[in-house]
């Protein structure tokens, strides 16, 4: 329940003329609103900021003395505990430093529906809150949306899980299906004549050769390659291992 956004305009003070000049502003003679007030010059710094660009606007010459925070214990006391009466409830003589809290519970203050998240769109005084709530569709339903709601995140969190491990079997399929090459499956070492296989290193007396791996489609040196079939393609290591990330299963596969 969230409540309406409230100034200090919603309550006046208790006996106003009362109050310490002290604990006022020199020029709107507010008392002093916590805590970004100022003391030192005895203006709230909007005031103060007013009066300047007015003094300036008319080119006269202008003392400006720095703001100083109000931090003196007595006079933040003196503050907090200026009696003032809710303009809403009517409610007197609530100090000055629990009008948040008295905002809380006025019952004169304009509320929205609980259920407003399901579009509820209604809104009125606190007072008259629980009679809606009795009648309010939205609300009564919001325990049952609730609990769908929460279902759905559980159903989509599964399924993203499925997803992840749909795109992995794809990925090894996809392996497999190179490392069969089409009947011409592809070995550690050389299954032909080595001197006929251009994977083979004394093919290749200065190490200059790189072939197309079949899975990442990028080009390596034959020291990079894990898999090939003497009659064409090959896996690099990388992809070997990122598919089959212990030993076993690599020798496995290889043998
Ligand atoms: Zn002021
Ligand atoms: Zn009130
Ligand atoms: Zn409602
Ligand atoms: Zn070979
Ligand atoms: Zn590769």
């Amino acid at each position: 329940m969230s409540d309406n956004k409230s100034t200090s305009s919603d309550y006046e003070y208790v006996n106003e003329n009362g109050i310490d000049i002290e604990l006022k502003c020199a020029i709107c003679i507010q008392p002093f609103l916590l805590p970004t007030w100022f003391i030192r010059a005895r203006t709230c710094p909007t005031c103060r900021q007013y009066a300047i660009s007015y003094v300036k606007r008319n080119n006269r010459l202008v003392q400006t003395s720095p703001y100083v925070a109000i931090n003196t214990r007595i006079v933040t006391n003196q503050l907090d505990h200026l009696l003032i009466r809710c303009l809403l409830c009517d409610e007197t003589n609530i100090q000055r430093r629990h009008w948040q809290i008295h905002q809380k519970r006025c019952a004169k203050r304009t509320v929205i529906c609980p259920a407003a998240d399901l579009k509820c769109s209604w809104e009125g005084t606190r007072e008259a809150l629980l009679a809606h709530l009795s009648t309010c569709t939205y609300y009564q339903m919001q325990p049952a949306i609730n609990e769908l709601r929460k279902e759905l995140t559980t159903v989509q969190a599964v399924q993203n899980e499925l997803k992840t491990s749909v795109t992995m079997l794809e990925k090894k399929i996809e392996f497999l299906l190179k490392f069969i090459n089409h009947g011409q499956i592809m070995m550690t070492s050389c299954s032909e004549s080595e001197n006929d296989c251009k994977y083979n290193i004394i093919n290749d007396l200065h190490h200059v050769w790189r072939f197309l791996c079949s899975i990442c489609n990028e080009y390596v040196s034959r020291d990079q390659i894990q898999l090939h079939a003497c009659s064409g393609n090959c896996i690099c290591r990388s992809c070997v291992y990122s598919q089959y990330s212990n030993h076993r299963q690599i020798n496995e596969l290889s043998s």
